[in-house]
């Protein structure tokens, strides 16, 4: 029997969130990312889809081997080859949950699939049968749920549960419903399958029509109990539900919801911007709750009310959602021990040797730019927590460019013990540095995406440069760089791309 006045969250980021274009993460980020939602108390992660390929494989093992405190669970196609696999990848978790699916709709049972709505039936409660002997957490999705036939969807769901399903998950998988009519949904399905609440009864939601919030928070209003979201609303096509706007939406209205749910929201931000900052994809600045002016008041009159009392346009605090101002904190004179003060209270927990990194990493940025805020250091400890192996280390450059002449790169590098350096000429220096790396690595990449922002503000503030290059088979690796100079920010992002490229190739 689940707890009725409790929303559980299931973020599945790392699966219908990693399988969107542009998102692909390697092993060691995708830990980070699920270390990270453990920590902002999301109650369920799915960590994968273990029979997909064995990179898949692999990292919902070692997720599940990872995470302690929430549920880590696979997708399974419902056959027995997905669930057996799915088992075998998330059977050491603290509570390990095998999640399968098969469609409903009319039109996924005919085109896609080609079986018979008897077939899809029995072929259901079969494979639930199948999961169930392996654990008591067992998730059944019935997909593209609100474009089925009610009855038929009425009898699938009466024959997973009494096949043992605990959670039945009724996706929007294509994006198509309305607020309104989802809310009707789940109340009809309630009432049509009554054992329903016993178990736990689910929502996913897309965003092809820019709804999957609502959409969400109006099958929690008609019953459900299990919302299924994406950190920064990322996944297949416009994506998934945000979580970040489900779980606020249940904050804010909270008399309104009257649910609970074990979310600490102060981790929101942090959530939002490890993502962005594995991914290389930033939210666009409008994004509710996350994007860059969710909290920013610009126009007179309304500041004016601002200063006044806040809550008269203020809805939520930034602090709620772990919004820190960027403060003044240390320089060049501050020691270890102030360092890792600040960093405990950001809420880092770094080992010995991270610390030492991150410290070194803190001293060099102290000599360059006087005062660093949090965002800096913030920046910092993101880039230690998911560096690769360095098969490649930057040792020097010399860019020469100008106005009137081509611009060339000079780069050196080490790889092993071997120092290697060559030098081109580009279209700019930037371009110059990438081909000159290029040459050291022996390969022609493709770059897909260069962007450089500025961590904080000042005419010294630190250079983000985050780069996409595209290897072999079209796949994407995203770097990323940090330093004073947006020139060596950008020549560390393109070598940190190849590291991971190198990395992920070895695993494979
Ligand atoms: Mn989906």
């Amino acid at each position: 029997m689940t707890d009725r006045n409790r929303v559980i969250f299931f973020d599945t980021t790392l699966r219908d969130g990693e399988q969107s274009p542009g998102m692909s993460m390697n092993l060691r980020e995708k830990i980070e990312m699920a270390k990270q939602l453990e920590r902002m108390g999301v109650d369920v992660v799915e960590a994968g889809f273990a029979i997909s390929s064995p990179g898949d494989f692999q990292s919902v093992k070692a997720i599940a081997e990872t995470i302690r405190g929430c549920t880590v669970g696979s997708l399974a196609r419902a056959n027995p080859k997905d669930i057996d696999a799915a088992w075998d990848a998330v059977k050491d978790a603290a509570d390990p949950r095998i999640h399968l699916f098969i469609a409903t709709s009319e039109l996924h049972m005919q085109y896609k699939l080609k079986m018979t709505p008897e077939e899809v039936y029995e072929t259901a409660a079969e494979m639930t049968k199948r999961a169930k002997k392996y654990t008591s957490n067992v998730q059944f999705s019935a997909e593209d749920a609100t474009r089925s036939d009610m009855d038929f969807l009425a009898r699938v769901i009466r024959g997973v549960i009494a096949a043992g399903a605990t959670t039945v998950n009724l996706p929007d998988t294509v994006g198509y419903t309305a607020p309104d009519e989802h809310y009707r949904f789940f109340k009809e399905i309630h009432e049509r399958v009554p054992e329903l609440h016993h178990v736990t009864a689910s929502c996913h939601c897309h965003n092809d029509l820019g709804l999957a919030a609502a959409n969400s928070l109006a099958a929690i209003r008609g019953g459900a109990r299990q919302a299924e979201c994406t950190v920064n609303g990322i996944g297949e096509r416009a994506g998934n539900a945000a979580i970040e706007e489900v779980v606020m939406g249940l904050r804010v209205r909270k008399n309104y919801y009257q649910v609970e749910y074990g979310i600490d929201t102060t981790e929101i931000m942090r959530s939002s911007g490890l993502l962005s900052r594995i991914t290389g994809v930033k939210v666009q600045p409008n994004k509710a709750v996350v994007g860059e002016n969710a909290f920013a008041h610009e126009a007179g009159i309304h500041q004016h009310g601002m200063l006044e009392n806040a809550e008269t346009y203020e809805i939520m605090t930034p602090a709620s959602v772990g919004l820190k101002e960027s403060n003044l904190v240390l320089g060049k004179h501050s020691g270890k021990h102030a360092f890792e003060d600040r960093l405990k209270s950001l809420g880092y927990a770094l080992n010995e040797e991270e610390l030492g990194e991150a410290f070194n990493r803190f001293k060099e940025l102290a000599d360059r730019k006087k005062q660093v805020y949090d965002k800096d250091i913030e920046a910092i400890v993101a880039k230690e927590a998911v560096q690769v192996p360095k098969t490649f280390t930057l040792g020097s450059y010399v860019i020469n460019s100008g106005n009137k002449i081509a611009a060339t790169a000079t780069i050196r590098l080490t790889r092993g013990e071997k120092e290697i350096e060559k030098a081109a000429h580009g279209d700019g220096p930037i371009d110059a540095a990438f081909q000159a790396i290029d040459k050291i690595v022996g390969r022609r990449l493709e770059l897909d995406d260069f962007q450089i922002n500025a961590v904080s503000g000042g005419e010294d503030a630190l250079g983000d440069a985050r780069v996409v290059i595209r290897g072999e088979e079209g796949r994407m690796y995203a770097g990323r760089g940090l330093s004073t100079d947006v020139i060596e920010a950008s020549i560390r992002a393109y070598v940190n791309a190849v590291n991971k490229m190198y990395y992920e190739e070895r695993e494979r």
